[in-house]
């Protein structure tokens, strides 16, 4: 185990019951991945402080906003530097982490205006994650199974 490849990996993707609407959604080619890497499963919204589920979020300018209008940018920030953390407590240099999630996103991301529009751009950790070396792909950049 201590010689297999290791990458962050969105603990979502791996079952883990941490997405904002609640249900367990693993996903095959991430799944699959665990017979030949150790992924290292982070949610960076729960690491922030937020609890699941939870509402609705989208990123709008520099900041992150709820559906009802809330301010969670500070909880989404730290989750990023929490994440970071453990990128250099492990010495992890590769992550796949979640499309379109406002945290971890990898270059396509919803919009800001809660009709699953879709714009260019990062979540919030994966641009830290990225700012910081580590090269982040998303779970549909993966073969499929
Ligand atoms: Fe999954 Fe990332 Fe959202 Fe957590 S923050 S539920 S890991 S996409």
């Amino acid at each position: 185990m201590m010689n297999q490849p290791k990458r962050l990996c969105s603990a979502c993707l791996l079952g883990v019951t941490c997405r904002f609407d609640g249900p367990r959604k693993p996903d095959k080619r991430v799944m699959d991945l665990m017979d030949s890497e150790l992924l290292i499963p982070i949610c960076p919204e729960q690491l922030g402080g937020l609890t699941t589920p939870r509402e609705m979020a989208e990123i709008s300018g520099s900041k992150v906003f709820t559906l009802s209008g809330k301010d969670v940018t500070k909880q989404f920030r730290q989750g990023a530097k929490e994440v970071l953390k453990i990128a250099k407590l492990l010495g992890i240099k590769k992550a796949i982490l979640k499309q379109r999630s406002p945290s971890c996103g990898c270059g396509r991301i919803f919009d800001g205006t809660f009709t699953r529009s879709l714009k260019k751009g990062d979540g919030i950790t994966t641009k830290l994650l990225k700012k910081n070396g580590i090269e982040v792909i998303s779970e549909e950049e993966l073969p499929e199974p």
